[in-house]
């Protein structure tokens, strides 16, 4: 419930969300910052569909009152960081599986790299440079999911330059390997 309300750029829990022209919520910062790496005549890509958007914003208040809801409820955990206001869901196994990553584990490493590749995780930030260098790190300490994800990255360009022949060999290496992992002769 609380995910779909949250920022697109940082997925935290935007406490006065604004409503981009591409229909979803942000920090009204977080938004503002997209629009000025962009040039004045450039066109803005949005950070939830990936397509071109106007820089248009208002404020969602009926969503603010959603959202007010939920934190009074309990729903979410309280999170202050430093004097900003947003609310952030990451629950204890979470914590415990970033910190893992944080020390080289491939397949927190793996997972962590997913949420910050796909921006699927509330709390997590959507960082896709930041999802494939742990992708590639995981790869390279042999966790074949992990390169599975490198293939399709460096296929479509997610957090590195497209390299299709690149990816491609990643694909058939971390298939061939998966089929012979579920191999039972
Ligand atoms: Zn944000």
């Amino acid at each position: 419930m609380a995910k779909r309300f949250a920022c697109q750029i940082c997925r935290k829990l935007p406490m006065k969300p604004v409503c981009a022209e591409d229909g979803f919520f942000y920090h009204e910062e977080c938004i503002r910052r997209k629009f000025e790496e962009v040039d004045k005549n450039g066109v803005v890509i949005s950070p939830a569909n990936r397509l071109p958007m106007g820089r248009g914003l208002i404020p969602a208040i009926t969503i603010r009152s959603l959202i007010e809801k939920i934190v009074a409820e309990g729903k979410v955990e309280k999170k202050w960081s430093g004097d900003s206001d947003d609310h952030v869901v990451i629950n204890e196994d979470d914590e415990f599986l970033i910190e893992e990553a944080e020390d080289g584990d491939p397949k927190s490493m793996t997972i962590l790299g997913r949420w910050c590749l796909f921006g699927e995780k509330l709390g997590v930030e959507h960082n896709v440079k930041k999802g494939y260098k742990l992708i590639e790190e995981a790869a390279k300490l042999g966790n074949n999911h992990a390169l599975g994800y490198k293939g399709f990255c460096l296929i479509h360009g997610l957090g590195v330059e497209i390299d299709r022949d690149d990816g491609h060999e990643d694909l058939v290496i971390a298939a061939n390997k998966g089929a012979s992992e579920y191999s039972t002769s």
